[in-house]
């Protein structure tokens, strides 16, 4: 095992102590280090990140004139009561409208709006009463499918499965020509493709139906921020010591049920050592980890020594955790009407009751569900297309000139217009090959629960034996109503962080919300 590095500097207070060391320096993990920060019983504190750059997957990049989100992009459920919405509007990174009182009472049960624009495969627009009545019926099916949690027995295993065999029934009874029903069933397609983005899933069959409606939205219509989402964590960053978070650390090993020792510190063991790619070794009372689901799965077997219980390991390879992924195509000038907000993109010869067997390469582009128009300017035209799924993965492995090219042809394809101009640039995040990522965000899984969810979150050891709450486990996988949003990692950091003061402190009187 490699050099002990526990420093003194800012991060060091006076007075030992119990030693904490938080694993990622997302918002889970810097709200955990925050939270801890403002009790006295925590003055030996650091926060271990595996890359140069705090934030995680809230990315935000400058970048084609303007700020580029290339993880997190909305507040969902932007209201009183969500800590994300509370904290940007404190540190006023929010527009006006997005603060008023009518946003935060919107109630759109988690839908993506409507539309602007449907273009469909043969050239042609889709009319806008076809549109909002298949949304309108889609999004019924999906808040039945959500239903099944109040204790109904679900009649499938997964949200896909439920949804098509409802709409199996339906379309037996439509008396449309032949082209208005594959039009109708190639629009539900699309649906179906949207909500794997919003599940960060390959299929809606990969997603659990009983579960499915213990997810909660918090009303309020979806914001964005104007300077960029990293504002956010940027201003957690800048409430802890400078030295307190180490960059470049990414950790390789979390020893735990120890007693291990430094010579700093004669005579105090520690229960927990946390060793490093690079061989430095932290010796701790107690570690936060806050790394991605996905990074968990790919390397349960190694990270934990002893391994961890069947039971955790289980529920880290049970639970869901996929990709979505955005490509972001800026323009010379735009195609789009002025006011378009939202360009959904339809192929026709897709159904949600039929499967084609078909090779990734050639027909990857028709996953993209569509494009945002991000606020622009007059010289700078930007969307946002976005992709989820084994698709979107293969996505990653091409070339910039290889996307560019396809995502051309798809627009000149689906707008009828042969000439219309090729992008200037593109730009895309690629969250399934990011080594500490492995993909977007967590999802409940075909034969997993909430319950499972809870048992990520549990600490170790779980006997509660001695030495307690050795490894604590944060991060938007592990709460379970709010999971796969930057509201979830928030209060998930904080819980573990409370966890922990409440057992130094039985009495404590916790910080607020507030920062
Ligand atoms: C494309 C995309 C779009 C999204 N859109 C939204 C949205 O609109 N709204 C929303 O609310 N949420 C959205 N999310 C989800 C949201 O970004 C996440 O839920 C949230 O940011 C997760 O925070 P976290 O702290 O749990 O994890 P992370 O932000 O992933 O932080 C974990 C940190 O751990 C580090 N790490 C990993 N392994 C190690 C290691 N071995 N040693 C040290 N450090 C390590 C990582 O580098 C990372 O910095 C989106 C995510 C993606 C990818």
């Amino acid at each position: 095992m490699g050099a002990m590095e526990w420093s003194g500097g800012q991060a060091e207070r006076p007075g030992r102590g119990r030693r904490v060391l938080v694993v990622g320096g997302g918002i889970a993990g810097l709200g955990a280090a925050q939270r801890l920060r403002a009790h006295r019983a925590f003055s030996q504190l650091r926060v271990l990140e595996a890359t140069a750059r705090a934030g995680g997957r809230i990315r935000s990049e400058r970048g084609f004139g303007g700020v580029l989100e290339l993880g997190a992009h909305w507040i969902h459920g932007p209201s009183r009561g969500n800590p994300v919405f509370e904290l940007a509007a404190e540190h006023r990174l929010l527009r006006e409208k997005d603060l008023s009182e009518e946003n935060q009472r919107m109630e759109t049960g988690g839908h993506v709006g409507l539309p602007s624009v449907t273009y469909a495969s043969s050239g042609v627009s889709v009319s806008r009463e076809l549109v909002a009545e298949t949304a309108s019926l889609f999004h019924s099916l999906i808040d039945q499918a959500r239903e099944f949690v109040r204790g109904a027995a679900a009649p499938a295993p997964s949200v896909g499965e439920y949804v098509r065999g409802a709409l199996r029934a339906l379309a037996a009874g439509w008396t449309d020509r032949e082209d208005a029903r594959r039009l109708r069933l190639a629009l539900m397609h699309n649906f179906l493709n949207v909500e794997c983005c919003v599940s960060g899933t390959h299929s809606m069959d990969l997603v659990a139906l009983a579960p499915f409606g213990e997810y909660t939205v918090l009303p309020g219509l979806d914001c964005t921020f104007p300077g960029g989402y990293q504002g956010l964590t940027n201003h957690i960053m800048a409430s802890l010591p400078e030295d307190m978070i180490i960059f470049n650390k990414p950790v390789k090993t979390i020893h735990w049920n120890g007693s291990f020792q430094e010579a700093a510190s004669p005579g105090e063991t520690f229960p927990v050592l946390v060793e490093c790619e690079d061989g430095g070794c932290f010796p701790v009372h107690h570690v936060i980890v806050t790394v991605p689901l996905g990074f968990l799965k790919e390397h349960v077997d190694t990270f934990f020594e002893p391994p961890l219980p069947t039971e955790k390991a289980d529920v880290i390879r049970k639970l869901g955790f996929g990709t979505n992924n955005k490509i972001f195509l800026e323009f010379e000038e735009p195609f789009w009407e002025p006011g378009c907000q939202h360009i959904q993109v339809v192929w026709e010869d897709m159904s949600p009751l039929e499967d084609v067997a078909s090779q990734l390469q050639d027909v990857w582009f028709k996953k993209l569900i569509g494009f945002w128009v991000l606020p622009s300017s007059e010289s700078v035209h930007v969307l946002c297309g976005f992709i989820a799924g084994l698709e979107s993965e293969f996505m990653e492995t091409l070339t910039d000139e290889e996307v560019l090219l396809s995502l051309t042809q798809v627009l000149r394809r689906v707008t009828g217009n042969a000439r219309l101009p090729a992008p200037r640039s593109v730009l895309r995040s690629r969250w399934h090959s990011a080594p500490y990522t492995r993909g977007s965000y967590s999802y409940v899984a075909v034969g997993s629960t909430g319950e499972d969810i809870d048992r990520l979150a549990r600490p170790l050891p779980e006997d509660g034996a001695e030495a307690q709450l050795q490894i604590l486990f944060a991060g938007e996988a592990t709460h379970r109503t709010f999971y796969s949003t930057t509201h979830g990692a928030l209060l998930s950091g904080w819980r573990e962080a409370d966890r922990l003061i409440a057992l130094q402190d039985p009495q404590a009187q916790q910080p607020g919300p507030q920062l």
